[in-house]
């Protein structure tokens, strides 16, 4: 059997033609959703998601900025930036890209973003909200991953979903997403002593753990879903995910690649929170 492979590059642009309809509509009745990135420091990898994700508010007509700001900046000088952000009606959406640099406290930061304007869905209260399945932002790349589920019309309910990794920003919130569905969640992580058994027992398999090619084909169930959530840089310069993709196509049912899976749906996820915010402010205006 070979898998049907999952392109995140292709459903992301079907949901970005279908935003920039959206927006256009929108801007006729005076709502222009607007996203602010604050990026600090000159970490490369941070740089190329940023200009991602302006290129992708660009492409559907969204307004968004960019605020660099220089590795020395103070935890106090972000603090007040955020704060001026909160205040500014003109702004919907906030996103400060992690990581940080080590003398600024990143739960501190996540705590400042006002939780209306958290198109990240990292604020503890919008993380509560998830967790007790309320309407929320939901946290982009678990958001992204649901939707290449739902879109390739994939059950979840009673499904077992394995999720290796437990990071707050994926592992822990895609479970928790998958729960909501009516899967039944395994989490597996650094200290876990059965991990290929219990991947082996799983329908769905989320990878995030960032080991090139950790998971070849002797772990997956014939015919699971496997997403591969990894992003690593091979020597040669190459980008490869956590799932040895050669060997897992042959058995997967389906299987997302990267680049062009997971990643381009965390994008598309940060524009639609931020058309939500937008919506959202000027229904309480
Ligand atoms: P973290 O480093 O925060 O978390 C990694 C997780 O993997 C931890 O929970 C860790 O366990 C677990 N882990 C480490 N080694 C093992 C092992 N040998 N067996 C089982 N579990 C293990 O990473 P992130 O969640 O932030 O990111 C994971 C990957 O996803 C990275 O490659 C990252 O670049 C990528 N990523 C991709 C995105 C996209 O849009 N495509 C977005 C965000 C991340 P423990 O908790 O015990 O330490």
């Amino acid at each position: 059997m070979s898998a049907e492979i999952i392109y995140g590059d292709q459903l992301s642009q079907t949901l970005r033609d279908q935003m920039k309809t959206e927006l256009a509509n929108l801007k006729k009745k005076g709502i222009h959703p607007k996203l602010t990135v604050i990026l600090i420091g000159d970490h490369p990898a941070s740089r190329s998601y940023v200009l991602g994700k302006q290129k992708a508010a660009e492409y559907i007509g969204m307004d968004s900025e960019l605020l660099q700001l220089s590795s020395e900046t103070t935890e106090d000088e972000l603090l007040s930036l955020i704060d001026e952000l909160n205040q500014d009606d003109s702004v919907n959406g906030i996103l400060v890209q992690l990581p940080l640099p080590t003398h600024i406290n990143e739960q501190r930061v996540i705590e400042a973003i006002s939780p209306i304007k958290d198109v990240d869905g990292f604020h503890p209260i919008n993380i509560g909200k998830m967790m007790t399945n309320q309407e929320t932002f939901l946290p982009c790349t678990p958001y992204g991953i649901l939707t290449m589920l739902q879109m390739n019309k994939i059950d979840i309910e009673g499904k077992h979903a394995v999720v290796i990794g437990r990071s707050n920003i994926v592992g822990k919130p895609v479970g928790q997403l998958l729960l909501n569905e009516n899967a039944t969640v395994t989490y597996c992580h650094s200290r876990t002593t059965n991990m290929k058994e219990l991947v082996q027992a799983a329908d769905i398999v989320i990878v995030a753990v960032g080991r090139a090619n950790m998971i070849d084909a002797s772990y997956i169930k014939e015919g699971a879903v496997v997403i591969d959530v990894g992003i690593n840089r091979l020597e040669d310069g190459t980008l490869t995910g956590d799932v040895d993709f050669d060997s897992v196509k042959e058995k997967a049912g389906y299987l997302t690649p990267v680049p062009k899976g997971v990643g381009p749906m965390t994008i598309t996820m940060l524009l639609k929170n931020t058309i939500k915010a937008a919506l959202n402010q000027c229904s309480h205006e």
